[in-house]
């Protein structure tokens, strides 16, 4: 597949708290750059934040990545959940723990609302570390309406984030 197919640009939002976090969303990241039609192009740092909801769970790690896809925004829901399966993504109760979360956040301009997926995410500007480190790599990105992210978020809240690996971005 050649990169000029691969037309569409996703952002991905991982997270996992649970069997090795940190190696369980590299794994990932990886196994997105290994899918037949999708490449990472932009991986964000590693973030350490405290849980949504109940607090006796361990902190999760977060991330960010921008693909290169061919896929339809379906097709690229079900290879996300294929992943989470295949890390044996273990949920106990609702913002419980997880072993692997994966969410797309935004595909294209796109604004879909279906049963199964909505874009951009719902929760997206609500979780700093989610548009946190979706501006780490994507300072400028903007909604389907055209509003800039940046203007959208309480950027002092980053300070809730620790920074755990800033290798990433290719
Ligand atoms: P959660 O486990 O909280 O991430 O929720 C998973 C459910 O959200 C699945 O049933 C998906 O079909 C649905 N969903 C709706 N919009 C999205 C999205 N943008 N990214 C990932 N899952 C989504």
């Amino acid at each position: 597949m050649t990169a000029s197919l691969l037309a569409h640009r996703a952002f991905i939002g991982l997270g996992s708290n649970l069997d090795n976090p940190i190696a369980r969303v590299i794994e990932a990241i990886t196994a997105l750059d290994q899918l037949p039609l999708c490449r990472v192009v932009k991986q964000s740092p590693l973030y350490l934040s405290t849980p949504v909801g109940p607090q006796d769970q361990d902190d999760f790690v977060n991330a960010v990545v921008e693909l290169h896809s061919a896929y339809t925004p379906l097709a690229l829901l079900d290879q996300l959940q294929r992943l989470e399966q295949q890390q044996r993504r273990v949920r106990l109760r609702h913002w419980g723990p997880r072993t692997l979360d994966l969410d797309l956040l935004l595909y294209d301009g796109l604004t879909l609302l279906s049963p199964r997926l909505e874009i951009p995410h719902r929760e997206m500007l609500r979780r700093v570390f989610v548009w946190a480190p979706l501006l780490d790599i994507a300072p400028h990105a903007t909604l389907p309406d055209g509003r800039a992210l940046a203007t959208l978020v309480p950027l002092d809240d980053r300070a809730q984030l620790k920074v755990i690996s800033s290798h990433a971005t290719r």
